[in-house]
């Protein structure tokens, strides 16, 4: 049996919002592939004086509702497929977000944790050289994704300011503040989510002090449990590539912070006030009432699925619930918070960071936390409505969302389009 791409899987969202709107057969033709993707090889000079290749690429999946907008992912098992499946999960994120732009993504199939500063660098601006005439402040915009950071989006922009000859900060968001980066664009995509849990606390029954456990704790991971840890919540288990920790009284963040801040992982607290080492794989199960998945995609699936004990998933990640666990969580009435509204407080902010970088203005952090939670708020409660409307899940409904503000825009642009 052919096995299914990752991003056939990712479309059977789609077909079943498409079950619950009267949306035209061209909308979803028009959905179903990508409009573009490039694929290069990246030539760089390596430390020692020899020259290393690199597979590379940028997806255009949809500009219908603007230029097309996604991270770049550094990581050794990035693929085409993939770079596709995130590029299509972006399109629908800003759909829902009612941000004016269409979806992208791009990837680098490399360990950069295997690579120096220097060698980092010339590989990002290698990357902008490859794909300059791809990008631009109308056309694509990247922003970091997995194993990316602002300090590689300063070096990105700078390279492509370089190549048009001219300062050009709304080619890339997500950059370092000197380099017309915004203010809260850092943990946005977990003050996102955290906003959202908040907005939705009654509807979800999550009252009084809930026990928090967190998949992944890079970027948006360590920022969520700050969140809810800052609001008396219990953090009692969080996880990274090298194992996970437990602690059904609260780990203690400060040292697992301190620990992630000297490279080690967080397994290195264990022993640590009561921080007890478990399998990486547990945490999934551990008892807890929000179960937060913020490191990669299909964490949780149809074998691990039946374990969990949260009442609420939370996912930061993109894609970390496959589309089996997911029919599996909802036979056991948990209630999955999906991806591409739950993480687009990342996306919200770097829409931000354009529109400073556009206006040549810049934003007090009230004004952009302000913001952020007011569409966050207006875009999960609307998400809600549908999913009591259709009696559907709320990832079912944040794509049929989605899929009304495409169509919409799919046939105003015509028929020869
Ligand atoms: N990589 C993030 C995401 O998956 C942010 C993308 C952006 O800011 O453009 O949503």
């Amino acid at each position: 049996m052919p096995e299914t791409s990752p991003l056939d899987s990712a479309l059977t969202r789609l077909d079943e919002a498409a079950t619950h709107l009267n949306v035209d057969a061209d909308v979803i033709e028009k959905l179903k592939y990508p409009r573009e993707t490039t694929k290069v090889r990246l030539m760089i000079r390596m430390d020692d004086g020899s020259r290393k290749s690199f597979l590379a690429w940028r997806c255009r999946y949809d500009d219908t509702r603007g230029p097309t907008k996604g991270g770049i992912r550094f990581h050794p098992d990035a693929t085409a497929d993939e770079v596709e499946m995130l590029a299509f999960w972006m399109t629908f994120k800003c759909a829902v977000m009612n941000l004016p732009y269409g979806g992208g993504k791009g990837a680098v199939q490399v360990d950069p944790r295997q690579l120096s500063k220097a060698e980092l660098e010339r590989l990002s601006r290698a990357y902008i050289q490859a794909f300059s005439r791809i990008i631009g402040p109308d056309r694509d915009i990247p922003a970091p994704d997995v194993y990316t950071n602002s300090m590689i989006m300063g070096w990105m922009a700078d390279e492509y300011s370089q190549i048009v000859g001219e300062g050009s900060p709304a080619v890339i968001t997500g950059k370092p503040l000197a380099l017309g980066g915004s203010v809260g664009r850092g943990d946005a995509t977990a003050r996102g989510g955290y906003y959202l849990v908040c907005h939705l606390a009654q509807e979800l029954g999550l009252s009084g002090s809930m026990k928090i456990a967190v998949q992944g704790f890079g970027n948006a991971g360590q920022h969520i449990a700050s969140m809810f840890a800052a609001d008396g919540h219990t953090i009692v288990a969080v996880s990274d590539s090298g194992g996970a920790v437990y602690a059904a009284n609260g780990l203690d963040l400060k040292a697992l912070m301190a620990a992630k801040a000297e490279g080690h992982s967080v397994i290195y607290t264990a022993g640590h006030s009561g921080h007890q080492a478990i399998a990486a794989n547990e945490l999934v199960g551990v008892d807890c009432d929000v179960l937060v998945p913020a490191a990669l995609e299909n964490m949780i699936h149809k074998t691990n699925a039946e374990t969990v004990k949260a009442r609420i998933v939370l996912e930061l990640a993109n894609g970390p619930v496959t589309p089996e666990a997911d029919a599996i969580l909802a036979s056991r009435n948990v209630v999955v918070l999906p991806d591409i509204l739950a993480n687009a407080g990342g996306v919200t902010v770097s829409y931000f960071e354009w529109v400073q970088n556009k206006q040549g203005y810049y934003w007090e952090l009230d004004e952009v936390h302000t913001r952020l939670r007011t569409i966050m708020e207006r875009e999960g409660r609307a998400v809600w409505q549908h999913s009591v409307d259709h009696g559907v899940t709320p990832r079912t409904a944040a794509y049929i969302h989605a899929l009304s503000r495409l169509a919409e825009a799919i046939e105003a642009h015509g028929t020869q389009s």
